[in-house]
């Protein structure tokens, strides 16, 4: 099998710099030149949001339970 890790041109929201981007996942993007986790957002066009805090403290703010009653 073969592993290959993609690698994007984008501008990291992190350190703010145009760089290379490297696919971890189809959503999950390290940047090259700072180390930052991006997520990929693909809405009409690309973006790339830092997921540094996602992972801290086990909660997962894209997932909410609606409890209703
Ligand atoms: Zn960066």
């Amino acid at each position: 099998m073969k592993v290959t890790a993609e690698i994007v041109n984008g501008k990291c929201p992190t350190c703010n710099e145009f760089t290379s981007l490297v696919g971890l996942t189809k959503e999950f993007y390290r940047c090259m030149n700072c180390g930052a986790d991006l997520h990929q957002h693909v809405n009409g066009k690309i973006s790339y949001l830092p997921v540094m805090s996602t992972r801290t403290d086990g909660a997962t703010p894209f997932v909410k339970e609606w409890k209703d009653g």
